[in-house]
């Protein structure tokens, strides 16, 4: 069980106070769904969802490039 989980409705990360998804939890989601690229975009695209309407005031594009873009 990771430490490192989204607070909502800020969505920063409970164990680094970064946003999230942080660095760490990046690569142990990475790890989790090794070999499960689409299932791992499903589960971000749902959060993703869920930040979009938590954080209203962030643009779309800031949240899409923090949760499916620039991963590696
Ligand atoms: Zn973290």
């Amino acid at each position: 069980m990771t430490l490192h989980r989204p607070v909502r409705p800020t969505w920063m990360c409970a164990g680094c106070g970064l946003p999230w998804p942080c660095q760490t939890r990046r690569l142990e989601l990475l790890a989790e769904y090794a070999g499960a690229v689409v299932s791992l975009s499903v589960y971000m695209a749902a959060c993703l969802l869920d930040a979009m309407a938590d954080l209203p005031d962030y643009r779309c594009g800031y949240l899409y490039s923090r949760f499916i873009g620039r991963w590696r």
